[in-house]
């Protein structure tokens, strides 16, 4: 088949097979490129039409039992700013958010023993009796399937847990051995057996990622069906023995999105900070690929910077508002309106 071909494939039937989804990330021209971009926004307007879904994200923790090898985080970098929020400081980023038109917060955090359920479940109730009409989603890595049950039992409707790569080789070459894929991949099952809206996701150009790793990656999601995929290019950390690796392809990443979006038409599928981080437009250009959700920063000011999982992110120095506002225009920019609906994912 020729690439025009895969992409009419990938629209009619949802799916294509792997030398197939290799073939289009290795050949893909300019041309087609366009063709492929336009389909997969097309599919996202009859969707969302012209309305983006925002989350406000609430940097929780820097401190990270795990030591995956590209973040900032890990627990073996000496230089990370190590702080965390407090439940007080948690809801009243909440309360911020809320008067600003926020209706789903993501807390995120590294995997912060400090939280332990008791702590964790009690923030979750607080935000839920506070604002019973907003969805609260997790980011807190892997948790034992108690943990996730309690945490689900408290209130919380959302977890986003990035698989990272969908290739069990090279997911070892990213984490230390006492890091399992297959528990990665048992959580994010468990999650979705829970009843969690259920995130996953890859970074792209990660250090000895190949078309191949990437095909996989998309067939993963095709099977496992969750309900969000968060993608963003790999960015180095000066603090990792990656600081040398180059960041991952704008072009590579909007590619992927808009397959993501022609495979899976109805998953929620942010533009991400990371893919704002490579290019000054990134986020609007993610959009036109076919992403559905921005997630503005809501991180109390003081400690953004310090939520380093990668060099030069962007938004440490704003506001939660200006963050907003920011991303209001930029959407504007290009035709789209940020909605605050809660934005659930619907078949
Ligand atoms: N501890 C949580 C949250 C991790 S941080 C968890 O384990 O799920 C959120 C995401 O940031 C990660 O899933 C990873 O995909 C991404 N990330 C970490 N380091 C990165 C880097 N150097 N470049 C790009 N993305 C990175």
């Amino acid at each position: 088949m020729n690439n025009i071909e895969i992409i009419r494939q990938l629209e009619t039937e949802q799916t294509a097979d792997r030398a197939s989804l290799v073939q289009l990330l290795d050949t893909l021209t300019q041309d087609e490129e366009e063709l492929l971009r336009q389909r997969a926004q097309q599919t996202a307007q009859a969707r969302f039409g012209s309305k983006i879904y925002i989350r406000g994200l609430i940097e929780i923790s820097s401190y990270c039992k795990n030591d995956c090898f590209y973040c900032g985080i890990r627990r073996s970098n000496r230089n990370a700013v190590r702080y965390r929020l407090s439940a007080e400081q948690i809801v009243s980023s909440c309360d911020r958010g809320y008067a600003l038109g926020f209706r789903t917060f993501v807390l995120q955090g590294g995997e912060d023993p400090y939280y332990t359920d008791e702590r964790m479940c009690a923030v979750v109730r607080e935000i839920k009796r506070r604002y019973p009409d907003c969805a609260v989603t997790l980011s807190l890595g892997e948790r034992s399937a108690e943990s996730l049950q309690r945490l689900w039992e408290a209130g919380a409707d959302r977890y986003l847990l990035r698989h990272e790569t969908a290739g069990k080789a090279h997911y070892e070459r990213l984490h230390p051995p006492e890091m399992s894929y297959d528990n990665r991949v048992a959580t994010l099952r468990l999650l979705k057996r829970i009843g969690y809206q259920t995130g996953a996701g890859f970074m792209v150009g990660s250090p000895y990622q190949t078309a191949e790793n990437l095909a996989d990656d998309l067939l993963f999601i095709k099977d496992l069906r969750p309900q969000m995929c968060g993608i963003g290019p790999f960015v180095p950390h000066s603090d990792t023995c990656f600081r040398d690796v180059p960041h991952g392809s704008l072009r590579t990443t909007l590619i992927l999105l808009s397959v993501l979006r022609l495979m899976n038409p109805n998953i929620l599928l942010p533009a991400t900070t990371a893919l704002g981080t490579i290019d000054a437009r990134g986020r609007e250009k993610g959009i036109l690929h076919g992403a559905n959700v921005v997630m503005p920063n809501l991180s109390p000011q003081e400690h953004r910077r310090d939520y380093s999982l990668y060099d030069n992110k962007i938004c440490t120095g704003e506001e939660a508002a200006e963050c907003l506002q920011c991303l209001k225009m930029r959407m504007r920019s290009i035709g789209y309106e940020i909605t605050t609906d809660r934005g659930d994912y619907h078949e």
